[in-house]
């Protein structure tokens, strides 16, 4: 007697699946990408364990992904001989959810306001297998568990596990039985299934196949000549004897089946950019970043040879990730690592934390193939590759820069601050990444567009400094009483208005040989003057009462009371001495309990 064991899905699960069950979601085929995307996952993981343990392929040397239609069961069946699972892993990843984010993914679907089709992103896309399936059973075999197993779910609040009544049938790997609901019968036709098939593989880097039937017509041919085309070879000679073959004498319509092969399978970072299409390089983006709706502002497909031999595409993303800037410590898995075209891990470091907002692949043909990640990671040529792929990423930012202010400024708009933490960060690019900011300015005040040599070409010819104000908007500086005298006397003042902006200056004091001066705070000497003029001396003998008196008044709050060059409508202004905190910088401490 086989032993059957009852589960409890994890609750979010349950939510996920009654959801998904009781839903009509117009983009339900996407099931098919997210269980081929498993397999494609499942390969790779054994791929992976074979270059240090070639035997761990013993069990199935061949890596496919097939898919068949049973008309009898009214069920799809998805193989692949990827590393399968041991009951323990089938109860555990068919169960729980190990993502975080799946919750407010599932917030976002019960209110209506989600998208499904996300919901790879989210560690849940087995699930969707539900927007087809009444019942689905997983049977898998695992190298590490001597015994195939079933997992088997109605997508209810429970799923079961018992060792295959079957036996190890699979050698290796998982297969996948969708018994499809009614309504969902249009998956059975084998022609949208090949059509869905070759639209969700096209970027899998492992044969798929999909088992097809095909109406032939054929002759009827002599009892012994049929039995002689037992393999490819005869097949072969009979067609070269084709001449000697006695007429047919009858004509039979039959259906042939065979697994036809839907994919190609030459990476898309192999190939020629000029053999590549805009929309080849937005397709392959979305499909392995796995956002279906995801853009990018730019990309990079780049060839490196000499030092070291690479192929990489890296894409500049048109939105950053939500919380991308809190998460700034946390790990990225943006850059996917190909060793020879075999994916090796995407939990590495390619960039540094400044630039790790890009994402893409890179393929390596000079790193070993048999070390652990961990020593790839301190790899030289890896590091080699690192150095190559940060200086290509800022040419292409200078390239984009050159080439479309529209998208330049929408790329400032979302990674401005990250640049400026690459400017206070890199010793080796700063000079370079300070040319590719851009601010808002009184030039341009709807910026940010201005850069810092297009402000040097701007200064007066007396001009010594590139003046800035800080403040928490452009229209707080605008109003600022500051920025006035500076405008009046035909100076451009930068606004900085990115909480970060404060450290920029301070770990980047100045630009080609211009330091930054902030206008808010102490003396402001303009290149322009004579000394102090009579205007001046005249106020402060007039005015010395007044100042006497807000002195001794405000003591607790004030060093000094002056006369000002700086205002033009404003009475006075509060400014911060030299080495004090600006308002701005005093409430951005504040802001942070510090
Ligand atoms: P994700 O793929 O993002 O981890 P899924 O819900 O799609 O989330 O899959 C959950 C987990 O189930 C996978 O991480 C993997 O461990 C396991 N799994 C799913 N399909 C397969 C498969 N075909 N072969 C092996 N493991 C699988
Ligand atoms: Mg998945």
């Amino acid at each position: 007697q086989l032993e059957t064991e009852k589960f409890t899905f994890q609750t979010e699960i349950s939510r996920l699946m009654s959801l998904i069950i009781n839903s009509l979601y117009k983009s339900r085929e996407i099931f098919l990408r997210e269980l081929i995307s498993n397999a494609s996952d499942a390969l790779d993981k054994i791929r992976f364990m074979a270059l240090t343990d070639p035997s761990a392929l013993s069990t199935q040397e061949d890596l496919t992904i097939s898919i068949a239609a049973d008309p009898e069961t009214n069920s799809l069946i998805i193989t692949d001989t990827g590393v399968g699972m041991t009951r323990e892993q089938l109860m555990k990843n068919l169960g729980t959810i190990a993502k975080s984010g799946t919750s407010e993914f599932l917030e976002k679907l019960e209110s209506a306001k989600g998208d499904v089709t996300q919901i790879g992103q989210f560690g849940v896309g087995f699930y969707s297998v539900f927007l087809v399936a009444d019942k689905v059973t997983v049977a898998s075999k695992s190298n590490d568990d001597p015994d195939q197993h079933v997992w088997m779910s109605e997508a209810v609040d429970d799923f079961v596990i018992a060792k295959d009544p079957r036996g190890n049938t699979l050698g290796r790997g998982t297969q996948i039985t969708i018994h499809l609901k009614e309504g969902a019968m249009e998956f059975m036709n084998q022609d949208t299934l090949k059509g869905l098939v070759a639209k969700y593989s096209e970027f899998i880097n492992f044969p798929i196949l999909v088992w097809t039937s095909r109406n032939e017509t054929v002759s009827k041919v002599p009892e012994k000549e049929a039995s002689a085309a037992a393999d490819d070879d005869d097949i072969l000679e009979e067609s070269l004897d084709k001449e000697e073959t006695p007429e047919p004498t009858e004509q039979e319509t039959r259906t042939v089946y065979s697994w036809e092969r839907v994919n190609t399978l030459k990476p898309i970072w192999m190939r020629s950019p000029k053999d590549v299409s805009d929309e080849d390089y937005v397709d392959f983006y979305r499909a392995f970043t796995k956002n279906p709706s995801g853009d990018a502002l730019t990309w990079s497909h780049y060839k490196g040879e000499g030092d070291v031999e690479f192929r990489s595409i890296i894409y500049v993303p048109s939105a950053a990730d939500p919380n991308f800037f809190q998460n700034l410590a946390e790990k990225v898995h943006n850059v996917k690592l190909f060793v020879k075209r075999v994916f090796i891990t995407d939990e590495f470091d390619l960039f540094p934390k400044w630039l790790s907002f890009l994402k893409g692949v890179v393929d390596a043909d000079d790193l070993p193939l048999n070390v652990s990640r961990e020593t790839l990671q301190k790899h030289r040529s890896l590091r080699t590759i690192s150095k190559h792929l940060v200086k290509k990423s800022l040419d292409m930012f200078a390239q984009l820069a050159k080439q479309d202010d529209e998208k330049y400024t929408k790329f400032i708009k979302q990674f401005g601050p990250a640049l400026k933490y690459g400017a206070i960060e890199s010793n080796t690019h700063r000079k370079k990444v300070a040319s590719l900011l851009r601010f808002a300015s009184s030039y341009d005040p709807s910026g940010p567009t201005v850069s810092l040599d297009g402000y040097i070409s701007r200064m007066k010819a007396n001009q010594k400094s590139l003046y800035y104000l800080s403040g928490m908007t452009v229209a707080e500086i605008e109003n600022s009483p500051f920025l006035e005298q500076l405008v009046a006397r035909g100076y451009e003042v930068l606004f900085m208005v990115d909480p970060i902006d404060e450290m920029l200056v301070q770990n980047m004091p100045g630009y080609n040989g211009k330091m930054f001066v902030n206008v808010a705070k102490g003396v402001l000497s303009f290149g322009d003057e004579d000394g102090l003029d009579q205007d001046e001396l005249d106020a402060t003998t007039k005015y010395q009462p007044l100042f006497e008196w807000l002195k001794t008044t405000l003591a607790n709050h004030v060093d000094k009371v002056v006369s000002s060059k700086r205002l033009t409508k404003s009475p006075m202004a509060i400014v911060a001495n030299d080495f004090g905190l600006t308002g701005h910088m005093e409430r951005l401490m504040a802001a942070q309990g510090g």
